[in-house]
């Protein structure tokens, strides 16, 4: 049995989703306090949508459950609807209807619903309210898609994969619109694959791959508890084997992906200098070198040996 504490708004517990013989999501647990944007970050494939379709009742659970404001998804899924939001990736719009005529519509289904004029301005939507869905843009069909799932004033707010597809300005805007819903106290999961987005807006972050929750904190936790603090990126025509960079002073790991070699260091001068040392005296050129600080996608990396771009 689930303990629901006074802040938690989500608890999940132990979660399975099977396809076949195929394992998609296998005994998720996470729980998710009131007003925290919590995050899953992982590459394409590892479990996301099938989770958050889990706990918005669009899939049965083989095991496990969760509990949403109090209320259990096998239990009271109906009751679970009324107090989530939810903007899923595939989310078709009708895309003849205006924007002002599909909030209304929404708006029609539930017995509340928020001023949708509000609703409108704070999605940025005001000069569109006249326009027909299918001549928006992605960003703004994105931010219609949100607007449809915050309608009806909803106390947790699914986001799947919001930014997927949008250009950087129109991803900014987005995030913008997050952190606002956080400031105003609403409970947000999302999911994304992309681990500046993940950093950016989430208070924690569960690392997600082949169906398993492998780490979960906050991002700066999650960078920290690598031994590493800083990478050095650089492309070799042949890179040589692994081991010759391992012994390079402080450097502790190592990922070589074709051309590109990444080093992980806690030493960053002393491994920049053992670097430059071993390719003159190998006769290895060096080309595009930088370094920067460790991030969240180095976790990955480091947690599973891939990169989370690789699918
Ligand atoms: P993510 O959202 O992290 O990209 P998904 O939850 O969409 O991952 O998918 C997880 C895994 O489950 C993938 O390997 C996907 O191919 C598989 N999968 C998803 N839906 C189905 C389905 N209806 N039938 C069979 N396999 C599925």
């Amino acid at each position: 049995m689930v303990n629901l504490t006074q802040e938690s708004m989500v608890q999940v517990q132990g979660l399975v989703k099977r396809y076949g013989n195929f394992t998609a999501v296998n005994g998720v647990e996470f729980s998710v306090q009131k007003g925290e944007v919590f995050g899953l970050l992982g590459p394409n494939g590892a479990g996301k949508t099938t989770t958050i379709e889990m706990l918005v009742g669009l899939r049965k659970p083989d095991e496990g459950t969760a509990l949403l404001a109090g209320y259990d998804i096998k239990k009271d899924i109906n009751k679970v609807k009324e107090v989530i939001g939810v903007q899923l990736q595939s989310t078709s719009l009708f895309e003849l209807l205006k924007v002002e005529e599909i909030l209304h519509l929404y708006a029609s289904f539930y017995p509340n619903h928020i001023n949708i004029e509000q609703l409108v301005s704070d999605m940025l939507l005001t000069e569109k309210r006249k326009d027909r869905v299918k001549g928006l843009s992605g960003g703004q069909k994105q931010r219609l898609a949100i607007a449809l799932a915050l309608i009806h004033d909803p106390k947790v707010v699914f986001l799947d994969e919001p930014t997927t597809g949008l250009d950087p300005q129109a991803r900014r805007t987005l995030w913008d619109i997050v952190l606002r819903l956080k400031e105003r106290g609403k409970t947000v999961i999302l999911s994304t694959h992309y681990m500046d987005e993940a950093h950016v807006l989430c208070d924690r972050i569960g690392i997600m791959d082949r169906g398993e929750l492998i780490a979960l904190d906050t991002p700066s936790n999650l960078v920290k508890q690598l031994q590493s603090s800083s990478t050095i990126e650089f492309h070799v025509t042949n890179p040589p084997e692994k081991e010759s960079f391992l012994e390079l002073d402080g450097v502790k790991e190592v990922g070589i992906r074709d051309k590109l070699v990444q080093l992980y260091t806690d030493e960053l001068q002393k491994s920049l200098t053992a670097l430059i040392h071993y390719t003159s005296l190998h006769n290895v050129t060096i080309e595009e070198l930088q370094t920067r600080s460790a991030t969240l996608e180095d976790v990955f990396i480091h947690m599973t040996g891939r990169s989370l771009r690789e699918s």
